[in-house]
């Protein structure tokens, strides 16, 4: 007989399979699938899955569980078995405290809102999609019920992306942040605004294509241990560590949009790719969380690809690559470019400042519709007093508006924070890295990332799951989660931009 942590991982590993089966049709499916396979791949996803909770929610993984714990010493090491029946164990009970038929009706309601949504976004018909979303909403509130909280429903949701955090955390947090946020927001919009022009211009996909490649490589992103294809809403995924694939999209009149989508998704990748090869099928095999998952990209794309080292690298070579577009301007033009402020209607077009204006709108808005503090139907209307109140835009349309994202037809309630919550981490992470590693600019100029990246696996990546997000930050920063740091970067880096006393 195996002892009892080779037992629970046995059991583990093809319910890991299963899901990666699924990820795999999940990404053909954004990728290469026709449009006529549309309902055979929702059959084989809805099997695989279901498959996987069935076996994963079961006696059995209760009882190996009990058996592997009586073997760990200390519940909240870091070792892999302590790790493995920790984690294992927090999904397990949240697992089994939703009950089958819930699972059921909500994958169902699931599906139907993300079609009427798609319609509703396409005809600007916000009360087709309402009644679909108080739906979403009934059945997600039982769900949080069942699964039990803290302080209110919501942090049964929250949990599910970060563990460790409350929505009093997230809260509170977010004040602090929102405090210096609007007024930082409101003197950029005072100032002179920068002229992006230069990013406006005649590039060709294959050479983007060739160049983000390269970048990718000098980054660490190893192309013999994944991909990089082209999809309408960028991605990331992985199988395997050994199998991190990533997704990006071109507009041939405007270089940002695959450039920093790139460098996001390659944030996200070198994450995946870092994960300790001995946690692969194991429910350890992923990031800490999805805000931990987002520092990655966001420390990838905004403190590294949007800085003056990192450009003072890159922007001859980008030259090279579009001399019609770029022969003519001047570094320091395109470095002011593509660190542009200005509110605008959508999230994901959203610069690095206003964007957390974005998440906040949505935590506040959904924790409404989850504590029955906001009705549906009054969401249109509080969505644009929000937009006009923090940003000082109000969408034209509700497409534009409160329809703009899948996350809520998706059943996703909690998600939205942990956007914001990444790039305040990545600011944490990134403080932390400066005291030990004070050559990093000129490592950067240099196009050197080892040491960067060798920093963030050794403290972030190599450990998957083993850590929340709290746990994580403790032991790399000394702190709890906090907004001053980000808050710091802004203000010293868009002060000096737009030239802000
Ligand atoms: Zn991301």
């Amino acid at each position: 007989m195996p002892d009892p942590l080779s037992a629970l991982r046995d059991h583990l590993a093809p319910i890991e399979d299963l899901k990666t089966a699924a990820a795999v049709l999940a990404w053909d499916q954004e990728t290469f699938m026709p449009d006529g396979g549309a309902d055979a791949r929702a059959h084989q996803l809805s099997t695989l899955q279901s498959m996987a909770h069935e076996r994963f929610a079961s006696d059995t993984t209760g009882e190996l569980l009990d058996r592997a714990a009586e073997t760990v010493d200390d519940p909240e090491s870091l070792d892999t078995a302590a790790s493995l029946v920790r984690v294992t164990r927090r999904e397990y009970d949240r697992a089994r405290r939703v009950p089958s038929s819930l699972v059921a009706e909500l994958s169902g309601a699931i599906s139907e809102a993300k079609r009427a949504w798609a319609q509703a976004r396409e005809q600007d018909d916000f009360p087709a999609f309402a009644p679909h979303l108080e739906r979403l909403i009934e059945l997600t509130v039982e769900k949080a019920e069942a699964i039990g909280y803290e302080h209110e429903p919501y942090d049964a949701l929250l949990t599910e992306y970060e563990p460790g955090l409350t929505t009093p955390d997230v809260a509170s947090t977010f004040a602090t942040l929102r405090e210096d946020l609007v007024p930082l927001v409101d003197a950029i919009a005072e100032a002179p605004q920068i002229d992006d022009a230069p990013l406006h211009g005649s590039f060709p996909q294959e050479k983007q294509q060739a160049f983000g490649e390269r970048v990718l490589s000098d980054l660490g992103y190893d192309f013999d241990r994944g991909r990089q294809d082209v999809c309408a809403h960028p991605f990331t995924t992985a199988f395997a560590p050994g199998d991190v694939r990533i997704t990006t999209r071109y507009d041939e009149s405007f270089l940002p949009s695959a450039l920093f989508s790139t460098l996001h998704e390659g944030g996200h990748a070198l994450y995946e790719q870092g994960i300790a090869p001995n946690l692969a099928r194991t429910p350890l095999a992923d990031g800490a969380s999805l805000g931990v998952h987002e520092s990655q990209s966001r420390l990838w794309e905004n403190h590294v690809g949007r800085s003056r080292p990192f450009w003072r690298h890159y922007f001859p070579l980008l030259q090279e690559a579009f001399p019609d577009a770029l022969g003519d301007t001047a570094p320091e033009a395109f470095y002011r470019a593509i660190n542009r402020v200005a509110p605008s209607l959508i999230r994901v077009e959203a610069d690095e400042v206003t964007y957390n204006l974005h998440v906040m709108l949505r935590f506040e808005l959904e924790r409404g519709l989850i504590n029955g503090s906001l009705a549906v139907n009054d969401l249109p209307r509080r969505w644009n007093e929000a937009m006009d109140d923090t940003l000082g835009v109000v969408p034209d349309t509700d497409t534009n508006g409160v329809l703009q994202d899948v996350h809520w037809a998706q059943g996703a309630f909690g998600y939205f924070p942990t956007y914001t919550l990444g790039t305040l981490m990545a600011a944490q992470l990134m403080e932390a890295i400066r005291d030990d590693l004070p050559s990093l600019a000129p490592c950067m100029a240099e196009g050197a990332f080892a040491p960067l990246l060798d920093w963030l696996r050794t403290h972030v990546h190599q450990h998957g799951r083993k850590l929340t997000a709290p746990r994580l930050l403790k032991r790399t920063t000394g702190q709890d989660l906090s907004a001053d740091a980000w808050l710091r970067y802004a203000t010293t880096k868009f002060g000096a931009l737009y030239d802000l006393s």
